[in-house]
Formats: C-alpha cells, structure tokens, sequence
C-alpha cells in the first residue's frame, strides 16, 4: 500500500535526521571547545606554544558541521517532496529511485546513473 511506503520513508528520513543531527551536535561542541582553548592562548598572536594548529582543526570540524547542515537540508527537502508525492523519484530523468539506494541515501533526488553522471 502507497501508504506504508510512504511512513517508510518517513521513518527512513527521521532516522537519517536524528543521525546527521548528533554529528552536528558533535561538531559543534568541539567547535566551542576549540574556541575556548583559542581564548585560553591569549589571544596574542604568536602566543602558542605548543604550535597546535588550531586554526587547521576549527577548518576540519567546521566543514563537518557545514555539511551535517547540508545533508539537515537535503533531508528537509526530501520530506518536502515525500508530502508532495514526488519523493524518490529521479529528479533528472524522472525514473524512480532504487528502494536500496533510498535505504542508505533517503535524501537522494537523482537515481545512481544520474547521480554519477557529471553535472553541468
Ligand atoms: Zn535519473
């Protein structure tokens, strides 16, 4: 029944949110941790000791977190298009989107050869 597939997928994308959700929590708590031993070396430039990059990890867990808010969009599109009914279907070629793929990927709007295939 086109219902069920439908909470199916419903509950897929809320699993996916819940786990893209604690990455970004994750990432986010050791982006205030890394600010706050940044305050702690001073402040004065050129006032770290031990020479820890901590410019290089902020760059590395705040790409993490960009992309946990990414995927939170991509996941808020989906829903958007599972109320509409347009949900797992290719948004290229309009064919409809392998259950297995939508399993591991329930954000996915293009199908494997579309996604593959470069854009532009
Ligand atoms: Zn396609």
């Amino acid at each position: 029944m086109a219902e069920s597939r439908q909470q199916q997928f419903h509950a897929l994308l809320e699993e996916k949110r819940a786990e893209i959700q604690r990455a970004l929590d994750a990432a986010e708590q050791s982006l205030a941790m890394v600010a706050q031993s940044r305050d702690q070396a001073g402040g004065d430039d050129e006032h770290d000791p031990e020479g820890v990059p901590l410019s290089s990890e902020w760059a590395r867990v705040d790409a993490v977190a960009a992309e946990a808010r990414a995927r939170l969009d991509e996941v808020d599109a989906a829903c958007a298009r599972l109320e509409r009914g347009t949900y797992g279907f290719c948004r290229i070629c309009g064919e409809a989107i392998p259950l297995e793929r939508l399993r591991i990927r329930p954000y996915a709007d293009v199908c494997v050869p579309c996604g593959s295939r470069p854009r532009r």
